[in-house]
């Protein structure tokens, strides 16, 4: 606001001198109909389009329905505030839809997030505007903030990772892709000529950083596994030797969980040549992140190692109301970035301006609730039910992977777009996964099997359709189709 009331000054500031306003201006002078014409949705009139209703064609794109089921905005009538029509007409809009989310809540498990969760303490919050911009360290001018939570949930996160208070920088993103956008960017602004590395299966928030900085990117291909295969990365690291390298390691891949061997491609840098001070590795953790480090086997996420930053997805493993992200990453590479942008007179170096400032309230109660065990219990029971679903898949025949490290279980893509609407599956060519997080029961994967084991038994009946092969997806041992069982 400042800035506009700046502007308007400026404009009115002719010669040096502020021109007075014409005495005629009325201040409270409005345009009398603020109501613009109604909007034209494909030619057609938003009216005409309501009465042909029923006769169109649903309109499917990726399996998405476009507009059909759109709430639409009204304009209040004269008498509405009076006869309370209107509050009625809202309140019963969002108890119907109160009641399709706790349905689609039941039967989701497609996707990495945990809607297990109690935040009835924070609800007395939700009357402020809280607002992180710019820097958690650096206190701005607005003063409904929440730093003081936000730096206490980086703290936590900085000691998982094992990084001192005084080396790190961080904060709290809107998701786990501006995570990856900002680890990008900092990996950037360190090699400006650097090339960036990642597996054909990262997130595709990777390749869209690659397209946004207009950067060199060299997909690097997998395992089946999912994992990336270093041997074609140490390849593509020696054809481009001269240049500095910027990798994304994978700590859980998206569609199969697969976590690459960040150990490993380390070793692979340094066996073609690259010293410490000419790469820049950044993990994407958003899926595994946080529970990795709880995870015996598992390679360790550390700053101890030589990368340069970790994102979380704060949605996902940690469960919570609205997407948010957590992005650690050293200090001094952080205050290279935002020297760039001095001029802006005071530290800039988040991808966003205004920041959600409830967030990290959220993410500050479920840690101080859970705490690192509690954490760790979660993780262990993940794992655990996955492999209970993983096994009772393969004992129905039905082709199913499950990579060691990880809670997300593939397997054949159901034949039933409406089952796999039902329960939110994710699917991928010829595969389906469940990633099961802390609110995915014994009791809801035995109901999600079961259902699944009647319907396939009509989809194959008479061998009227076959099981997909799956082994180009997760390899020959893990596929059960006519040909490989
Ligand atoms: C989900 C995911 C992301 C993106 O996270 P959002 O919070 O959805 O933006 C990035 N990388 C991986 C591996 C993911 O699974």
């Amino acid at each position: 606001m400042v800035g506009s009331v700046d502007a308007l000054n400026e404009g009115l500031r002719i010669n040096g001198a502020v021109e007075p306003l014409p005495e005629d201006f009325d201040a409270t002078a409005v345009i009398i109909d603020p109501v613009p014409s109604a909007v034209v949705d494909n030619g057609i009139l938003k009216e005409e389009a309501q009465i042909n209703k029923g006769k169109e064609k649903r309109e499917i794109v990726l399996g998405r329905n476009v507009h059909t089921t759109c709430l639409e905005v009204t304009e209040p009538e004269a008498d509405d505030e009076i006869t309370g029509d209107r509050e009625a007409h809202m309140a019963s809009v969002l108890a119907r839809y109160k009641r399709a989310l706790t349905e689609r809540t039941k039967h989701h498990l497609g996707y990495p997030y945990n809607l297990d969760f109690d935040y009835g303490a924070l609800t007395q919050l939700q009357h402020f505007s809280i607002n992180n911009l710019g820097d958690p360290f650096i206190e701005s001018n607005y003063g409904v903030h929440s730093r003081q939570f936000e730096v206490g949930v980086l703290d936590w996160f900085a000691r998982l990772w094992e990084l001192e208070k005084n080396e790190y920088w961080g904060y709290i993103t809107n998701c786990g892709t501006e995570g990856n956008l900002h680890g990008i960017l900092v990996g950037r602004e360190v090699f400006p000529d650097g090339i960036l590395y990642a597996s054909r299966e990262s997130h595709y928030s990777v390749f869209k950083a690659a397209r946004m900085y207009r950067m060199e990117c060299e997909k690097v291909d997998t395992l089946w596994s999912g994992e990336i295969d270093c041997d074609d990365f140490k390849a593509k690291l020696l054809s481009h030797q001269d240049k500095p390298a910027i990798i994304n390691v994978n700590i859980g891949t998206t569609v199969k969980g697969a976590v690459d061997d960040l150990d490993l491609v380390i070793k692979k840098l340094e066996e073609a040549g690259f010293s410490h001070d000419r790469f820049y590795i950044h993990c994407d953790g958003a899926l595994f992140g946080l529970m990795m480090p709880f995870v015996k086997l598992a390679p360790k996420v550390t700053f101890k190692k030589p990368i340069g930053s970790v994102s979380v997805s704060g949605h996902k493993f940690v469960g919570c109301p609205m997407p948010c992200g957590v992005q650690i990453t050293r200090l001094e590479y952080v205050n290279a970035l935002a020297r760039d942008v001095e001029y802006l007179a005071s530290r800039d170096a988040t991808i966003m301006g205004s920041r959600n400032g409830h967030a990290p309230i959220f993410l500050w109660y479920t840690l101080n609730r859970k705490g690192y065990r509690g954490f760790q219990k979660e993780v262990q029971k993940c794992l655990r039910n996955a492999h209970y679903f993983k096994g009772r898949l393969v004992e129905a025949g039905i082709g199913a992977m499950l990579n060691e490290l990880s809670s997300t279980v593939v397997f054949e893509r159901p034949h039933d777009e409406e089952f796999i609407r039902k329960w939110q599956l994710a699917c991928k060519g010829n595969i389906a996964h469940v990633v099961v997080m802390p609110n995915i029961t014994i009791e809801k994967l035995d109901d999600f099997l079961n259902e699944l084991l009647d319907k396939r038994a009509t989809w194959f009946q008479d061998g009227k359709d076959q099981p997909y092969c799956i082994s180009s997806d997760v390899g020959e041992k893990n596929c059960l189709c006519a040909l490989h069982k």
